[in-house]
């Protein structure tokens, strides 16, 4: 097994939220409490391999939506020193319009996503305006492109894809939800993803308002602290505390946080 991977959360968008837009049946008196929302994906790395999880959104849904990066999530790579045509392998924990765009700008990489993902985005479900906002047309178009091209690896349950990384299907947010576990030299780091956005759903047990199955989210929030008891290994998806907590990569204060290394308070 590898001990040398590090993990890096390239926090690409910010957005002003209340707390009571972050998760349902939130109490009164902390409703309109400020708790931002962070968009982010990963990159893991060691000395041989450079894999990514998650590819953030598109530069042109950014436009569309009127959203204004702190750091383009592509560009922001490639100042890491990581050409994004060199990538060859890519992580999807689903396919929500913040998590699968810029599939275009990874052309030699094979795409690893769950089974039940696919259907979700293309089936009875996306003509339901309730599911379907959280996709994006064109972000979903490319990934048909690619299951055509055989560039797409189906998962399905738990998968062990390098030694150091491993997959769960944490369904309930969305029916194919991957979460990522990674060795670190501090140890298993779990990236929760959308399956706990902020730690706060998963202690409060109160889910983010976007999910398919209520009590699969809340199974999920059991599934994460079995696979990591210790807290300050696990990371929330949209969770702003990151940025902020942990050392940032030298030159990228505010846009990359190192997860392998260990928190601030
Ligand atoms: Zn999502």
């Amino acid at each position: 097994m590898s001990n040398g991977w590090e993990i890096f959360a390239i926090r690409y968008s910010r957005l002003p939220r209340k707390r009571r837009e972050n998760m349902i049946f939130c109490p009164p008196e902390r409703q309109d409490e400020e708790m931002p929302i962070d968009y982010s994906f990963w990159v893991l790395r060691n000395e041989a391999e450079v894999w990514v999880v998650d590819t953030g959104y598109s530069t042109e849904l950014a436009a569309q939506l009127g959203r204004t990066f702190i750091c383009d999530p592509i560009e922001t790579l490639r100042e890491m020193g990581i050409a994004p045509e060199a990538v060859r392998n890519v992580i999807l924990t689903h396919l929500h319009y913040d998590h699968a765009g810029n599939l275009h700008r990874f052309p030699n990489a094979r795409f690893l996503l769950h089974a039940a993902e696919l259907p979700f985005a293309t089936g009875w479900y996306a003509k339901e305006p309730t599911f379907a906002f959280a996709f994006n047309k064109v972000h979903v178009m490319q990934a048909v492109e690619l299951v055509y091209d055989r560039r797409v690896d189906f998962v399905e349950g738990d998968t062990v894809v390098a030694p150091g990384i491993e997959l769960y299907h944490i369904p309930g947010h969305s029916p194919g939800h991957l979460s990522v576990r990674v060795h670190t030299t501090r140890g298993w780091v779990l990236l929760a993803v959308d399956a706990a956005h902020f730690i706060d759903n998963m202690v409060e047990r109160r889910p983010y308002p976007i999910y398919l199955d209520l009590h699969e989210t809340l199974m999920g929030y059991d599934r994460l602290a079995e696979l990591c008891p210790n807290p300050e290994l696990l990371i929330g998806g949209h969770d702003s505390s990151v940025i902020e907590r942990y050392p940032s990569l030298p030159g990228f204060e505010g846009k990359v946080a190192a997860l392998h290394l260990a928190p601030g308070p």
